[in-house]
């Protein structure tokens, strides 16, 4: 299986992933990335750039993002997790860490608190009602 692109912040939002999204085709598409990143457990390459959920995202443009805080979200939960971009590892390695780390650690709001999503995952992680993304 080829390796996935993943952008580390994604790592997080996945955990909190209720079906809502920016449009139709980018939840179907970040639901069907979720499934096999659970189900297959690939080795995932840290990218702070277009990864497979930006694909069917409105949002994206080339291989970066309209907006400049993605990136931000990135290169913080690789810094609060030491790890480098491009670094490839399994997914679940990377988002139990991401999990253990950043979400159980309390540390969510000093990577996006500002998102327009906060809201759900702030709820959800208080509540422990996230979902544990490794397989
Ligand atoms: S908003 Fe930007 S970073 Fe987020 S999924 Fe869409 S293209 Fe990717």
């Amino acid at each position: 299986m080829p390796i996935c692109k993943i952008r580390p912040h994604h790592g997080l939002c996945t955990a909190f992933f209720i079906g809502k999204g920016y449009d139709s085709a980018f939840t179907a598409n970040m639901s069907e990335c979720i499934a096999m990143l659970r189900s297959l457990d690939p080795t995932v390459e840290l990218t702070v750039g277009s990864d497979i959920i930006c694909e069917k995202c409105p949002n994206r443009r080339g291989s970066g993002c309209r907006s400049m805080t993605p990136e931000q979200y990135d290169r913080k939960v690789l810094e609060i997790l030491g790890l480098p971009e491009h670094m490839k590892l399994k997914w679940s390695e990377f988002s139990e860490k991401a999990k253990d780390i950043i979400i159980d650690g309390g540390r969510l709001s000093e990577v996006c608190g500002e998102c327009q999503w906060s809201e759900i995952c702030i709820i959800l992680g208080a509540t422990a009602k996230y979902t544990k993304n490794a397989p």
